[in-house]
């Protein structure tokens, strides 16, 4: 095959215990996922269908273990958010896929943030606009190694956090999901056919808030470490 120009890179997570890597298909991201999260942004937080939206590819931006990475405060935006997020990635597709047999679907779980121009944001919701701006800025998603479910299982409990120079902004448990990693699977399946190395953010807890240049978040999840990203 020759292309034209240069073919972009793939994305890819590293796989704690693994020389290899995972690529990265698609992006899906879970909106108000969490009850007191869904309050907090002026929701209903009853058990209404999941809804969804999605970052590009490209917009994960790779966080080693032990590492901080240093994560560019992007353009047109005074009031950047972040939003401490497990992230599940895919290593089996499939249309329809019963909740039942959803987490046969899932290869690893990440630590995942899922960053968001909230002003603009909040302009697209007033304006009935799209979320892309919001959502999809370049380095947008900052994610950390994945673990295998073969060798930590599935989280479905303990403890989501994120501080921000030290101090606890987030501090959730994964069970206070309002819709579970099998069946956020299970329904995104009916909209899509979904693939191997599609990955879902799956909902961020309440306490999000702005992050300013110079300072350094720490997310972390019970079972899969911390990722730890500086904002310059
Ligand atoms: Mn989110």
């Amino acid at each position: 095959m020759q292309f034209v120009i240069p073919a972009p890179a793939i994305p890819s997570l590293p796989i704690v215990g693994s020389d290899a890597r995972f690529p990265i298909r698609r992006v899906y991201c879970v909106g108000r996922n969490y009850a007191a999260h869904a309050r907090e942004m002026g929701g209903d937080p009853t058990r209404e269908p999941p809804f969804f939206f999605s970052k590009p590819a490209d917009a994960l931006q790779v966080v080693p273990a032990g590492e901080t990475v240093d994560h560019p405060y992007p353009p047109r935006t005074q009031n950047y958010h972040f939003e401490i997020e497990m992230v599940a990635a895919l290593h089996r597709g499939g249309r329809d896929i019963p909740v039942e047999q959803a987490l046969d679907h899932v290869f690893g779980y990440a630590v995942g943030l899922d960053m968001t121009r909230r002003d603009l944001q909040d302009d697209a919701k007033a304006l009935r606009r799209p979320w892309e701006l919001a959502k999809g800025a370049d380095l947008s998603g900052p994610v950390g190694p994945l673990h295998p479910a073969a060798a930590i299982g599935h989280p479905g409990k303990g403890r989501i956090a994120l501080a921000v120079d030290g101090a606890v902004k987030q501090q959730a448990d994964l069970a206070d999901m309002i819709w579970s990693v099998a069946e956020q699977v299970a329904y995104l399946s009916q909209y899509f056919e979904l693939q191997p190395g599609d990955v879902i953010f799956s909902g961020t807890p309440e306490g999000v808030g702005a992050v300013q240049r110079g300072q350094t978040m720490v997310g972390s999840i019970e079972g899969l470490g911390e990722i730890s990203v500086r904002v310059v």
